[in-house]
């Protein structure tokens, strides 16, 4: 945790009243954040053969932490209805941005798992679609990586959510469901409050990553952010 609060932690230098002063400011803070959770309505994709763990309930789970870690570093955050095509999604999360905060989203974060016939089988992957999107990809490829170690790098095309309307956004396959071991952990790691530790971990991770990604945005002498 600790880590996690140092990493999403910038560092300006500002003059107040004539003085120098060295101001901590947390990249989250204001940001217009769309998060939605893969599946969902009725589907349940990828499942775990074994355990019976869904895709739809991972990704769910891991929305629902992430909104509350990124709403308590100061994040406004949305939530995609899980409505029936990936289009309708992204103009309800367009809309709630709007309505809500007044604005575009900063960015969106479509939460998948990934799918894979062999139950041994890990890794994590990120898929984005065009070039606005690759630094929100990197910094959340990085931040995700250590869940499995095993890394399958980027898709890159019109894959699902990240087509639609101009918004910075990416899916993320932090690792597979039908990795047995995964969802026997997803399943019964669970700590004191019920939540799975791997859904926590995952929700850190991303905190992590969206925290790196507008860290180099206002840092990186674009003025994208003023
Ligand atoms: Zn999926």
């Amino acid at each position: 945790m600790n880590k996690i609060i140092i990493s999403g932690l910038a560092f300006a230098l500002l003059f107040v009243g004539g003085s120098l002063v060295f101001a901590v400011t947390n990249p989250l803070e204001g940001k217009v954040i769309a998060l939605d959770a893969g599946h969902g309505n009725g589907e349940t994709g990828a499942v775990n053969k074994k355990y019976g763990a869904t895709e739809a309930d991972v990704n769910w789970d891991v929305v629902v932490a992430l909104e509350s870690k990124l709403t308590a570093q100061g994040a406004k955050v949305v939530i995609a209805e899980r409505l029936s095509t990936r289009r309708d999604r992204v103009a309800d999360a367009v809309d709630k941005c709007q309505t809500l905060y007044g604005r575009k989203c900063d960015a969106l974060v479509s939460i998948h798992h990934n799918g894979n016939d062999d139950p041994g089988h890990d890794g994590t992957l990120v898929i984005y679609n065009e070039k606005q999107d690759i630094p929100l990809a990197q910094k959340l490829h990085d931040a995700l990586l250590p869940l499995t170690g095993i890394d399958e790098g980027y898709l890159h095309g019109g894959y699902g959510m990240t087509v639609y309307k101009n918004l910075v956004s990416v899916i993320t396959e932090a690792y597979y469901i039908t990795n047995d071991e995964k969802a026997a952990r997803y399943l019964n790691d669970l700590n004191a409050d019920g939540i799975s530790n791997l859904v926590i971990e995952e929700a850190d991770a991303q905190v992590a990553g969206l925290a790196d990604y507008f860290a180099s945005q206002s840092s990186g002498g674009k003025g994208r952010n003023k």
